[in-house]
């Protein structure tokens, strides 16, 4: 599971997290939504820490990210331990952020090897079965520029999934997409949430999130406004900065 603990964070004098409490079970699909500007992918980031909180904490299966206790302290990590936790973490950005030298196979085996998990024949192996679950087993030679947006969308995912995370975070996974590109890669995040992986995706495809999600998030102003159910906070909305956001975008 993953756990956030009263995070605040803050740029200068903005507060663009204050006091976010979330928890996130092995196995749920959890979906984040709200204005632009919210805070959504610096939450991810402070989860994936890539951006540390001023106040709080996260835990992923009761272990801190980023810091260790100490007394009562929150001790720094060194920058191995938080590559190792970050290993465990993974993340789809919206611009898929491959690596434009290597080729479909290497993007997704690279990060196995480098982090001492598999040998490289081991390693191409398992690129293998997840690009091929990712509908892309005749691309594995392919480089990114080669392949269109949901391709390579698809490939960030395969490679995401190369280490075997606890945990799956995605932002805006297709907001950089072509629509006619969208559906094919909510199909392999729709796979994924079917299949018991534990996922946490910032998304404005409320739909999407109606189907997979066992739980909608909604943030604004920093602060987790309402959540629960997609039901309930969808067509049931108890906050009128909710309904003020659904009425805009749905
Ligand atoms: P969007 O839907 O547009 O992606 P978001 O909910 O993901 O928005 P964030 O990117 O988390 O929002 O940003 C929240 C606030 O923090 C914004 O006001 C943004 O300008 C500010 N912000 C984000 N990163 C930084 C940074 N590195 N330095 C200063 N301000 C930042
Ligand atoms: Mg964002």
């Amino acid at each position: 599971a993953v756990e956030v603990r009263d995070v605040h964070k803050w740029y200068g004098a903005h507060r663009v997290l204050d006091g976010i409490d979330l928890t996130v079970a092995a196995g749920e699909v959890t979906a984040v939504i709200g204005p632009s500007g919210s805070g959504k992918s610096t939450l991810l980031r402070v989860i994936n820490h890539l951006e540390k909180p001023e106040i709080g904490h996260v835990s992923l299966n009761g272990e801190l990210i980023g810091v260790r206790r100490h007394g009562e302290r929150l001790k720094e990590l060194s920058e191995r331990v938080i590559l190792a936790q970050r290993s465990r973490i993974g993340f789809v950005f919206q611009n898929f952020n491959l690596f434009p030298h290597l080729t479909v196979l290497d993007n997704v085996a690279a990060a196995p090897v480098a982090t001492g998990l598999l040998r490289k024949p081991q390693a191409q192996e398992l690129a293998h079965t997840l690009l091929a679950r990712v509908g892309l087993a005749d691309r594995t030679g392919a480089y990114p520029r080669q392949l269109s947006g949901g391709q390579q969308q698809r490939v960030a995912i395969a490679r995401a999934l190369a280490l075997r995370p606890g945990v799956i975070l995605f932002d805006e996974p297709t907001s950089a997409l072509d629509p006619e590109l969208v559906g094919e890669v909510l199909a392999v995040i729709r796979d994924l949430a079917t299949s018991g992986s534990t996922l946490v995706i910032v998304t404005h495809e409320i739909g999407f999130a109606r189907e997979v999600a066992d739980r909608i998030v909604f943030i604004d102003g920093g602060r987790i406004v309402e959540q629960g159910p997609p039901d309930q906070v969808l067509d049931d909305p108890r906050h009128p900065r909710t309904r003020e956001f659904l009425s805009r975008v749905l």
